[in-house]
């Protein structure tokens, strides 16, 4: 649990108090026409559940792939309509990427339940959290982080979250990119040492004797 301010709280792992080794997969800054299909077909051959946090204006973009996120029995949440720091934002600018977001998610997918927000670069700040409580929304940071998106190669990325990883932990991965840093040279996505680390990780973590479970309900 990390203290932004007097209060609220941005939790960065959820520990089960039985002593369960419960684990979190997160993928951040898609829905990508490549990589998101991608990601899910390794998530459907493990049969393992991940939260989806999704750029607005991506799911606007793409509604089809929020459908099939939700429909294959994952969770998508809240990363704000445009991918902003909104540590340098307005109020009323972090009011409407919070709720503007939540609503392209919910007209691609009206069934969508949305519970939880986690702001880009994690950049947390009172009036994020605030806000995104008043939208119904529970802040979601995460304890694991191999900067995939810095493309450091399959296997550094995999080694990082091995050499860290606890129960309790929620990962970040990333399953596309954020407005403006979309690249075009590769063609299987931007995101192909993420799903070749994947496919590498579920294995490796349940034979460090890990299940990867849904976020809990916030509370
Ligand atoms: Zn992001």
């Amino acid at each position: 649990m990390r203290n932004v301010d007097r209060g609220l709280e941005v939790r960065s792992e959820y520990v089960d108090a039985n002593g369960g080794r419960s684990v979190y997969l997160t993928f951040d800054d898609g829905p990508h026409s490549i990589c998101t299909p991608d990601v899910l077909d390794v998530l459907a051959e493990h049969n393992v559940p991940a939260t989806f946090f999704v750029i607005g204006v991506y799911a606007g973009d793409q509604p089809e792939l929020i459908r099939r996120i939700i429909a294959e029995g994952h969770e998508v949440a809240n990363h704000t309509m445009s991918h902003p720091y909104l540590s340098e934002c307005e109020p009323a600018e972090v009011q409407h990427e919070i709720l503007a977001a939540s609503g392209a998610i919910k007209s691609a997918c009206p069934g969508a339940s949305l519970r939880y927000m986690r702001a880009p670069y994690g950049a947390w700040t009172q009036e994020v959290v605030k806000t995104s409580a008043m939208a119904g929304l529970a802040a979601v940071h995460w304890s694991v982080d191999p900067r995939d998106w810095s493309r450091p190669g399959a296997d550094t990325i995999v080694d990082t979250v091995m050499a860290s990883v606890r129960p309790g932990a929620i990962v970040l991965l990333h399953d596309g990119c954020p407005p403006g840093e979309l690249q075009r040279d590769n063609p299987r996505g931007p995101r192909e040492q993420t799903v070749k680390a994947l496919s590498r990780l579920i294995p490796a973590m349940r034979g460090r004797g890990f299940t990867i479970r849904p976020l809990p309900q916030p509370h």
